[in-house]
Order: C-alpha cells, then structure tokens, then sequence
C-alpha cells in the first residue's frame, strides 16, 4: 500500500473518531441530562425504550472506536493492512472501502463459512 493511501486512510479514520466522539458527548448531553428531570410515567417508559436504543447505538459506537483506535495503531506499527489470520496484505481497494478490516478476502469468506471469535 502507497504511503499516499496509508495517510488518507489515517485521516478517514481520526475523521470517523472525532465524529464518534461528539456523538458520544451529545448521547450523554441529550440522555442522561434528560432522564434526571421529572415527567409522567407513559413518557418515562417512552423514554426508556429510546434510551435503551440508543445505548445500544452507544455500544456498537464504543466498540467502532476501539477497532478504530487499532487501526490507528497498526499505521503507527506499520502493520496496518495485514490480514490477522493469515498475515497477508489486505487488498487496498478493500481498505479503501472498510478501513477497518482485520481479514483479507479469502480469510472472511473461510470466516464466513466457519464462524470463529476473530469475526
Ligand atoms: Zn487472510
């Protein structure tokens, strides 16, 4: 992978962490300052079901961000694009699209016919 592709990649993904971050502060601002002030029950239990989604949505996010993180981390290492069952390159077009893969093509489809924890 071009140096030139390495850093577009590396500020796609600060990008999507920022955006994940301000998400994360307006989740806390919007919910949880919310859910402290009075209101009638048929709203509460409204409200608890839209929280309980968007904790959900939160968790997907915070998870998002580690592997973003990781990333971010392997370009540091200079290990990013190497696929994590077999150790070989990724295929950039790929990385373009999913910078945050772990597998390479082939390993996702044997991933794919025999679930395992790594997918
Ligand atoms: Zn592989």
């Amino acid at each position: 992978m071009k140096h030139s592709e390495l850093e577009q990649i590396q500020s796609q993904l600060i990008e999507m962490k920022e955006q994940l971050l301000s998400k994360t502060f307006e989740f806390r601002r919007t919910h949880l300052e919310h859910h402290e002030s009075g209101q009638d029950e048929v709203e509460i239990s409204h409200q608890d079901v839209s929280t309980n989604l968007a904790i959900e949505l939160q968790e997907r996010d915070r998870l998002t961000l580690i592997r973003i993180e990781r990333a971010l981390e392997k370009i540091k290492l200079g290990q990013f694009g190497l696929c994590e069952a077999c150790g070989g390159p990724i295929q950039p077009a790929r990385l373009k699209i999913q910078p945050l893969a772990r597998l390479c093509v082939d390993c996702m489809h044997d991933y794919e016919a025999a679930p395992s924890p790594l997918q």
